[in-house]
């Protein structure tokens, strides 16, 4: 009997009790290993002393202070931290609570922003499909999700949407990845068009998409060229590295490695890695002058934004990856989980496409390789991986939808970056007897 209203009304959740580096213990001793860092948040693991003493710390010397009446220290710490590290021009830190807050949070700047400038017909959005930003109403209208969206569909705001960057299935045999990047790329400059371009705020995209899509990165020069177009025409780009940000692909934002910088860049889960609930929008210089000329003010606001146990949580998680050069881990131990994850997948019959950047890896599940059938959905194959790895001690994120927004699987990745060598072995061997048990009876 529980009085929580579950994610699943009728499921036997274990209750955790207690985390061990990278493996998470239930109440009845059994350990899980975490090998998507439950949705991409636990980076360090369930049990980094350095944090927890400074989240203990900072409750002896202030639990909370609200940003409507005083700064603090952390949070100011923690600012700092992220705009000298971050790519050009981004220079301030608005910090919220998770990823959807930093999302509703990026959208309603960006539309002040035009007001701001005096443009007031700027309403409309851009995004992509098989995207996710979060589950607030505007979220979920920006993101390209069937599936979560259905119930609400006649409550979201209309949003103009283009493909995602997916060369697996939509890359002609006769392009280069780089030419496929570029053609799908120009989807948005004719989106634009179709809508007027005066009427648009800003295009958002994930860096490297993660939940509903499985960790599908940019082809080269793909991004480039969204900044190219969004340039051309004044609109604002906004990346939500929610997921894919704060170290995940072995660098702490994402589009470094893409080589541009957004207008508006969002992260969380990383930021905190669990161990306190932040997320953060970092703002270009750009739309601070315009504000700071302009009303001076962003009418917005949450009662715990800048919370200061949050960030000092959050500074200590940074500062442990700086301090034990855990991005360099993490293209290490990336390159060592995708090799075997190659090794012992790579002519799997039912795993199309390994795929993915640093230590946000994903395998998408087909029926039949050559056709690249996915499954049908009626099987709920990802469902069923999901709840197998459970039973075999292994945590791994799978989702639906992967290949058109209804049809498709695949297994997000996304482990520790303190996993070792023995543990991604074990990763590995559960997460092939999980899949393999999970496939429909004719195939497996
Ligand atoms: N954006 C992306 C890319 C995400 O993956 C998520 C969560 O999975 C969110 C936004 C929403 O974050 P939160 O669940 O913290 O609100």
């Amino acid at each position: 009997m529980s009085y929580i209203l579950h994610r699943q009304f009728v499921h036997d959740y274990p209750v955790a009790v207690s985390g061990d580096g990278p493996y998470l213990i239930d109440d009845r001793g059994r350990r899980y290993l975490d090998a998507s860092g439950g949705a991409a948040v636990s980076c360090l693991g369930h049990s980094h002393k350095a944090v927890v003493e400074a989240i203990k710390a900072q409750l002896d010397r202030l639990p909370y202070a609200h940003s409507g009446f005083f700064t603090n220290q952390p949070a100011e710490a923690l600012a700092e931290y992220l705009v000298t590290r971050a790519p050009e021009r981004l220079s301030k830190v608005y910090f919220l609570s998770g990823g959807s807050e930093a999302n509703e949070t990026a959208l309603k700047l960006a539309r002040s922003y035009w007001v701001e400038r005096g443009e007031p017909q700027r309403v409309n959005f851009i995004s992509r499909r098989q995207s996710y930003h979060g589950n607030t109403l505007a979220t979920l209208s920006i993101g390209g999700n069937p599936g979560r969206r259905a119930v609400y569909e006649p409550l979201l705001m209309s949003v103009a949407q283009i493909a995602p960057c997916y060369p697996y299935r939509d890359k002609r045999p006769d392009e280069s990845e780089t030419d496929y990047g570029l053609r799908v790329a120009d989807e948005l400059e004719a989106a634009i068009q179709r809508l007027g371009p005066e009427t648009v705020i800003g295009f958002v995209a994930e860096t490297v998409v993660g939940a509903t899509a499985g960790a599908l990165a940019p082809a080269p020069g793909y991004l480039k060229r969204i900044r190219d177009i969004c340039d051309r025409h004044g609109i604002l780009l906004i990346l939500d590295e929610v997921m894919s940000g704060m170290g995940r692909t072995g660098h702490l934002f994402a589009c470094a490695e893409d080589g541009i910088s957004p207008d508006l860049l969002t992260c969380a889960k990383g930021l905190g890695a669990g161990y306190q609930a932040i997320g953060a929008c970092l703002i270009s210089d750009r739309i601070v002058e315009t504000m700071s000329q302009g009303s001076g003010s962003f009418q917005h606001g949450f009662t715990y934004i800048g919370h200061p146990t949050a960030c000092a949580g959050g500074l200590a998680v940074q500062q442990v990856i700086e301090r034990e050069c855990l991005l360099d881990r993490v293209r290490v131990q990336g390159a060592r989980l995708r090799s075997c994850l190659e090794e012992r997948f790579g002519n799997h019959r039912h795993v199309g496409e390994i795929r993915g950047r640093g230590l946000f890896l994903a395998l998408e599940l087909v029926e039949d390789r050559a056709s690249k059938r996915p499954f049908d959905p009626k099987h709920k194959l990802h469902a069923k991986v999901k709840s197998e790895a459970m039973s075999r001690g292994l945590m791994c994120y799978p989702n639906g939808g992967t290949a058109d927004g209804l049809r498709g699987d695949h297994v997000l990745l996304a482990p520790p970056f303190i996993i070792s060598d023995s543990q991604i072995e074990e990763l590995v061997d559960k997460l092939g007897a999980a899949i393999d048990a999970a496939l429909p009876p004719a195939t497996s």
